[in-house]
């Protein structure tokens, strides 16, 4: 019996380096033209017989190496339900053994979101009432950089009353959405899966989408009677489907590209910034996971200029109503701090926040489990991810019509 390793498929990526009866030893390859590394999702079969113990050899020479601590590496024998397999990481190799009598087994840093299911979210969401699509561009590859663009819906969701009875710019404390960019409605901009290897954002903005078209949940409808909702599901299809972590195909890391984006160097982004600037943007979120931290957290813009105590106030609502609304987001643990004046332009919140003088707002989600509220079995998983994704839809509602928690 000969074991099996496959990759080449819709996001694939690993490098066999030797395989012997018992232990399989493999490399992660780098994105093309980059130096990073981390992303993983293959196929092992041929080990009915006898398992075996799979190693990645490189484990200690990825971007985040720190990512492999407290890692257990998702496994999917049928490709839907993903789970954990137990995992050591040595410091130098990351590895976990596989038990005999099993046909097949599917292994990946994260739950894949492959672009396969992409293609399938933006075909369910565009026949949805009120719902269009915007193909913005092209990538690299020639790719559509598609943007879903959620709107209210005459006599349906309207139900006859305006957006304008609607427009409550209470003076509740510290919260909400100041003004509107663009007539009486607000313009929410979501973006997510910048870098390709975080499919958590793709599985987060389904479930944000799911329930924004589900037009017997109130609340969306109210939010929808108040906004325009642009929603970008992939924002790097090219790195996607090619299996990497970081960046597209011409090897650009979109996250630092929002200053200056070109057509020839990062289209994904400039098509994007573009649209932006038609439509105004009065909150933004932009979707992410983090390779070490093992929680749910907000990173917010507090370096960009301008940067006040209402501002201030606005962000610590958010994320406080947040926490309250999805126990698995939390408000203690997180990146540190950005000092005043030292916000990078190049990424996407900062440029959004300085540009647009909104609350712009940057989702990091697990690879592991969260530390607080841990479910072992599956770690952070594609449907916990929606679920979050479903709370954003009442963090936002509840910005849009001044109703967060006051800070504390
Ligand atoms: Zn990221």
């Amino acid at each position: 019996m000969t074991i099996g390793i496959d990759s080449a498929f819709d996001g694939g990526n690993i490098l066999v380096r030797s395989i012997d009866a018992d232990e399989v030893r493999l490399t992660i390859r780098r994105d093309r033209g980059s130096q990073f590394l981390q992303w993983f999702y293959f196929r092992v079969d041929g080990m009915r017989e006898c398992g075996c113990r799979l190693v990645i050899e490189n484990a200690a020479e990825t971007t985040y190496s720190r990512g492999w601590e407290s890692y257990d590496v998702a496994t999917s024998a049928d490709r839907s339900r993903w789970y954990r397999t137990p995992s050591v990481y040595d410091g130098k190799t990351l590895s976990w053994t596989v038990r005999p009598g099993i046909e097949a087994l599917w292994f990946a840093y994260f739950a894949p979101y492959p672009l396969a299911r992409h293609n399938d979210l933006v075909a369910r969401s565009v026949v949805a009432p009120g719902v269009s699509l915007k193909r913005l561009g092209s990538t690299l590859d020639g790719r559509p950089i598609d943007c879903l663009h959620v709107r209210e819906i005459d006599g349906e969701i309207g139900s006859g009353r305006g957006a304008e009875g609607h427009h409550d710019t209470g003076t509740g404390a510290g919260s909400g959405v100041r003004e509107a960019a663009g007539g009486g409605r607000r313009q929410i901009w979501v973006i997510a899966r910048q870098h390709p290897g975080e499919p958590m954002a793709e599985w987060w903005a389904e479930g944000w989408l799911e329930r924004l078209l589900d037009l017997d949940d109130a609340t969306s409808r109210a939010l929808r009677r108040l906004a325009d909702v642009h929603v970008v599901p992939n924002m790097n299809p090219d790195g996607t489907f090619r299996g990497h972590l970081r960046t597209n195909a011409g090897g650009a890391n979109l996250n630092r590209e929002w200053a200056e984006p070109s057509l020839e160097r990062s289209p994904e982004v400039f098509h994007v910034h573009r649209r932006m600037a038609e439509t105004g943007v009065d909150l933004a979120l932009d979707i992410h996971g983090d390779e070490a931290l093992p929680y749910n957290f907000i990173a917010g813009t507090e370096g960009v200029p301008g940067w006040d105590d209402a501002r201030d106030a606005e962000l610590v609502a958010f994320k406080r109503t947040l926490a309250a609304l999805n126990p698995d987001f939390q408000t203690e643990h997180g990146y540190p701090r950005a000092k005043p004046g030292s916000a990078n332009p190049s990424y996407a919140s900062n440029h959004v926040a300085a540009t647009y003088g909104c609350l712009a707002m940057t989702l990091e989600m697990p690879f592991k489990d969260t530390a607080d509220t841990p479910r072992p079995t599956v770690g952070w998983s594609p449907e916990r991810c929606k679920r979050l994704g479903r709370s954003f839809v009442d963090a936002v509602y509840l910005a849009l019509t001044d109703r967060l928690l006051p800070p504390a």
